[in-house]
């Protein structure tokens, strides 16, 4: 075990009461890691007053369970904060944040800000829900899980690891995802939630596909525009599940989807395979990992200068790499 770990167990001891904190633009990884976390704090110190609280809600995630209720100001500046799945301190959801006298970072982002007063960040992990099913894993002698803590902290893993398949998990991630399904976790119910699609939902994917654009280099893109969206009844959250059909295509390294929002922004999820993305993200006020990023573009002439770096991006990795496919 890592000292990190220790010194945030003890933390996590000492504490009479916690807030965690996520990052915005919620997801199965932060959701399933941040109720995981307060499963197993809840669970082994009944005691304790542990939060989680946030303005955002998913449908789709709702199975995990809902958060709590907005607590007074004075609760948080009493409270050990625990913020999870997040690179940079901007990304934090609930802004209250910054009222917690001590901040633990838990984290697997490139790291760009070490916000924390103790940050316990490991890169190479497949999800942060990876990282407390490891801290569990290093304390099980005194902590305590349920099936429904296990079930959310196997969600992350199952969503950030594209169901185990991308560059990350390796023998630790399967063993510490078989120790989760050790503690009853119903994957058939489990995947049904994930997986599941509405008919609208389906049309949408088909719409995709006949829409889809792909650039002479090798990057997939697709523009989920405001009219797609209303034209399948489909909630913002829905309309950025996009990205997951673009990522079977044959010599297309990187793919993209932009998704119209309410505002003037255009949501940008950028994925790839074999080449890193994330500096291309980067430039685009976003950051992530090197296999799926995220950024913001506010106009078309941006998106399509997005779409030219991502191409020379993927020219150039393509002109210096063999093996791809
Ligand atoms: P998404 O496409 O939103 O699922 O994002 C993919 C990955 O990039 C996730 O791990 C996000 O936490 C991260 N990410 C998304 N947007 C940003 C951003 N603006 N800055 C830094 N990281 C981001």
């Amino acid at each position: 075990m890592i000292p990190v770990m220790q010194q945030i167990f003890e933390k996590i001891e000492q504490a009479d009461s916690i807030m965690i904190f996520r990052h915005r633009r919620i997801d199965g990884d932060c959701v399933g890691a941040s109720k995981g976390m307060k499963g197993l704090i809840s669970l082994t110190w009944p005691e304790k007053k542990v939060y989680l609280i946030d303005d955002e809600k998913s449908e789709y995630l709702s199975f995990m369970g809902p958060d709590d209720d907005e607590v007074s100001d004075d609760v948080y500046s009493h409270s050990l904060g625990i913020v999870i799945d997040v690179g940079n301190h901007e990304r934090i959801s609930n802004p209250k944040y910054a009222l917690c006298p001590f901040l633990i970072k838990i984290d697997h982002h490139i790291p760009k800000d070490t916000y924390g007063h103790i940050n316990w960040v490991e890169e190479h992990r497949s999800s942060a829900c990876e990282m407390i099913a490891a801290f569990y894993a290093a304390f099980q002698d005194k902590l305590i899980i349920d099936e429904k803590t296990a079930a959310c902290i196997y969600t992350g893993m199952v969503t950030d690891s594209g169901r185990f398949q991308y560059e990350g998990v390796n023998g630790d991630t399967m063993r510490l995802a078989g120790l989760m399904l050790d503690k009853g976790v119903d994957t058939e119910k489990l995947y049904a939630h994930l997986y599941l699609r509405s008919f609208d939902q389906l049309k949408f994917k088909a719409c995709i596909y006949e829409n889809m654009q792909c650039t002479e280099n090798g990057v997939a893109w697709i523009h989920v525009t405001k009219d797609m969206q209303q034209r399948f009844r489909l909630d913002f959250e829905t309309a950025s599940t996009a990205i997951s059909s673009l990522s079977d295509i044959k010599g297309m390294l990187c793919w993209l989807a932009f998704i119209d929002t309410d505002t003037e922004e255009i949501r940008v999820r950028l994925r790839s395979r074999f080449a890193a993305i994330n500096t291309v993200a980067e430039k685009y006020h976003g950051g992530g990992h090197a296999g799926a990023s995220g950024a913001t573009v506010w106009s078309m002439e941006e998106m399509q200068s997005l779409i030219r770096d991502a191409d020379e991006h993927i020219r150039l990795y393509k002109e210096t790499h063999e093996g791809w496919l």
